[in-house]
């Protein structure tokens, strides 16, 4: 059976070698003669894959001993009240940049939150304009126009915004915002280990799985030990960054087949070179989209703003909803699924994460001429 070329933005292409891993170890693990589902997530045959795992990311992201790794639970959205019950106290502030809307609803959990512990939440920035089904989002701030509160708790900011297709830091001069002295919070769901970063920083950065890194089910973060000791320690202990640190994510039974996964993707992305050569992989994946879109500016449009287009997922319009609709039909006829965009904002949007291949875009491309020279 051929494979089917998966552009969804998530739960999104997993590479076939990790898929392939999988199967073949299914129902005998490591020679037990029983799946690792079926192993005690205290025993050794399953603690081996766990400490693989976090060993592996903190390899591919030269993760340093001020960090923690920790693999969590309930989504990045989970993490957007999570965040900020661990680190919010009586009178203190945390800022957010909204660039698209991700942030929008970080920062929605977030005041939720501040409201239970008489803290308060500041938007230090937003580019959205417009209201409603024309709000809309297309570039990255200057650093003038970010404001962030003097010795706020942290300075919360969406790396890749995954509906409006805008993210920081692919090109140098759209570096992220910056606080100061205060510790910056990245949610990197969308663009999490799709190139190098130097981890030291930030004081918080998490991923939710299901996007570059694995299946759903599990949320990746990187947290300061400095952070950590500054959580909170009323809340439940389940909310606790601590609890988890303490635990090495072993504090409740973690999502262990998709940690094993994880395991397989991470595997897999050290085999292909590691991230400087997924890096180039990806921005030659997306180039040549760009280039097909600018090439053709009187039938494609992408909104963004070129400086912070996303590498990860590349969004535009053609001139009528019936010819979007059709080119996704036609894309279907082809192989090539999960290109509609985001029901918020419509048009296409191509997600080009890790695991999808670059004949994949080579032949959406293909399309995409074909429907620009129809006109
Ligand atoms: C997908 C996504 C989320 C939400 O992830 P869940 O795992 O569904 O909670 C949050 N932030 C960004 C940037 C995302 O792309």
């Amino acid at each position: 059976m051929a494979r089917t070329m998966n552009f969804n933005a998530g739960p999104a292409a997993l590479p076939l070698a990790a898929l392939e891993r999988a199967r073949q170890e299914l129902t005998d693990f490591a020679g037990s003669g029983m799946s690792v589902m079926e192993h005690s997530h205290r025993g050794k045959d399953y603690e081996k894959v766990h400490d693989e795992a976090i060993a592996l990311l903190r390899e591919l992201l030269d993760v340093r001993d001020t960090h923690e790794v920790l693999f969590l639970q309930g989504g990045a959205s989970q993490m957007f009240a999570q965040i900020p019950m661990n680190l919010l106290e009586e009178g203190s502030v945390a800022d957010y940049v909204v660039t698209g809307a991700w942030g929008e609803k970080a920062l929605s959990e977030a005041k939720a939150v501040a409201k239970l512990f008489d803290a308060d939440v500041h938007l230090a920035c937003s580019t959205g304009t417009g209201d409603g089904k024309e709000k809309s989002y297309v570039r990255a701030p200057l650093p003038s126009e970010v404001n962030v509160t003097p010795r706020a708790a942290y300075l919360h900011v969406t790396s890749n915004e995954t509906i409006h297709g805008v993210e920081f830091e692919a090109d140098a001069a759209r570096p992220f915002p910056q606080g100061g002295g205060v510790p910056l919070v990245v949610d990197m769901s969308s663009d999490f280990l799709w190139k190098k970063l130097d981890v030291s920083r930030f004081g918080l950065v998490y991923a939710g799985a299901q996007k570059n890194i694995g299946p759903s089910g599990i949320v990746v973060a990187i947290v300061s030990k400095e952070l950590v000791a500054k959580g909170r320690k009323d809340i439940p202990k389940i909310f606790q960054l601590r609890t988890h640190a303490e635990n090495k994510s072993l504090y409740n039974t973690p999502p262990t087949f998709g940690v094993y996964m994880v395991r397989n993707v991470l595997a897999w992305l050290k085999e292909q070179g590691g991230l400087p050569a997924m890096e180039a992989r990806n921005r030659q994946k997306a180039a040549k989209l760009y280039s097909v879109i600018d090439a053709n500016t009187g039938f494609f449009r992408c909104p963004v703003e070129k400086q912070i287009r996303s590498v990860m997922n590349v969004v535009f319009r053609l001139p009528s909803e019936q010819q979007e609709e059709a080119l996704v039909a036609e894309a279907k006829k082809r192989g090539m699924v999960g290109l509609k965009g985001h029901r918020s904002v419509g048009g296409i949007r191509v997600s080009t994460y890790n695991a999808v291949e670059p004949a994949w875009v080579d032949a959406l491309c293909e399309l995409m001429q074909e429907f620009a020279k129809r006109g």
